[in-house]
């Protein structure tokens, strides 16, 4: 065989959920915001002209409109293409030693895939029975820690005091907070950047902000490793951030009033459509997110899931250990999450 195939990377890469090219389905499968962003974007219809020119490759206004909703320095502040580029950017910024990364096995299904194509040792402590994280599974020596607070895909949430416990007894590693799905009802851990200087903290505007089309996510953390990480980025990709993105993101950021007024409907509906499928032999942990995390008492989740699609309601399921019988939920619309108890009412 040709010596150059043993020279490929080899990764598997991470799967991302269905995309259906027909927009007519109840889509409850990847956790996007119904309601779409704030109207306020419309005013932005740019110039096209100035698409030919390069955009600012330090996205410096959005950044500091970032800075300035956090109250954080601008130097605090980095800014990718989803989260999941400022994620990226952090694994191979920060997680640069021998000693293995921990991650949850239970939870967002791309760290792992990072680590493989980045080539960092990584173990993965388990959850317990009730999906916790058990905080003594992180007090041995590694390389790194990073998980979602909260928790993906099981929507739990951990407390700031939980969090502290995690950092403060790993001042030799660096701990990156994915808070994906802060803004649906957990509290944030972001005062802490202050105290702690391993502390790393990614945001997006995909799920609250009803932006994933956009894929805006930023880092915020102290000057020294927000520099670290804008010196890898100038080594790989200088102009990662493209003008309308940038310019749409800093209108949403200005609308807070639109922010909250979505995050409050759809937190409503889950906790409705929570206590109706409850009613139906459902069970799931309390969620933090834009997403509950069911199971059924007798019907398996596989089935649940290919019937559903079968009527056009897509939900998310994972073909994994441990999480094979539980299917992900988002929340959508009151009148989607009604035809969805309607379905699994006919179901049960
Ligand atoms: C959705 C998600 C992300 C990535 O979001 P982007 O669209 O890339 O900003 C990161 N972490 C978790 C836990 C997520 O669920």
């Amino acid at each position: 065989m040709e010596a150059w195939r043993d020279n490929i990377r080899k990764v598997v890469p991470y799967t991302p959920g269905e995309q259906p090219k027909d927009l007519d389905v109840i889509k409850l499968n990847t956790n996007e915001n119904p309601y779409g962003p704030s109207k306020k974007v419309e005013s932005v219809v740019s110039d096209p002209d100035s698409l030919r020119l390069y955009p600012d490759p330090a996205a410096s206004d959005l950044v500091t409109a970032i800075a300035e909703y956090h109250g954080v320095d601008p130097a605090q502040v980095f800014v990718g293409v989803g989260s999941d580029d400022v994620l990226a950017m952090s694994f191979m910024t920060f997680f640069n030693s021998n000693k293995p990364i921990l991650f949850p096995d239970i939870t967002y299904s791309f760290y792992d895939v990072w680590a493989d194509l980045f080539r960092i040792p990584y173990e993965t402590p388990a959850l317990t029975k009730d999906f916790r994280i058990d905080p003594a599974d992180y007090r041995r020596p590694n390389g790194g820690i990073v998980f979602p607070n909260p928790n993906a895909p099981t929507g739990i949430c951990e407390s700031v005091e939980f969090v502290e416990d995690i950092v403060k007894d790993n001042p030799d590693s660096i701990v990156i907070i994915d808070e994906a799905y802060i803004d649906f009802g957990g509290e944030t851990v972001l005062p802490l950047i202050d105290k702690y200087d391993n502390l790393v903290v990614t945001r997006t505007f995909s799920k609250s902000r009803a932006m994933a089309g956009l894929r805006i996510g930023y880092a915020i953390s102290n000057k020294t490793l927000i520099k670290a990480l804008n010196d890898v980025k100038y080594s790989f990709n200088s102009y990662t951030m493209n003008r309308p993105s940038i310019m749409l993101g800093i209108e949403s950021i200005k609308d807070d009033e639109y922010f909250k007024e979505t995050i409050g409907k759809i937190i409503n509906t889950r906790e409705r459509f929570v206590n109706e499928i409850e009613k139906l032999g459902f069970t799931c942990p309390k969620s933090s997110a834009n997403f509950v995390f069911a199971t059924h008492k007798s019907i398996p989740a596989k089935e649940i899931f290919d019937e559903a699609r079968k009527n056009n309601i897509y939900f998310r399921y994972f073909n994994k250990p441990r999480i094979d019988n539980y299917l992900r939920i988002s929340i959508g619309t009151d009148d989607e999450m009604d035809k969805c108890i309607e379905f699994l009412k006919s179901l049960v």
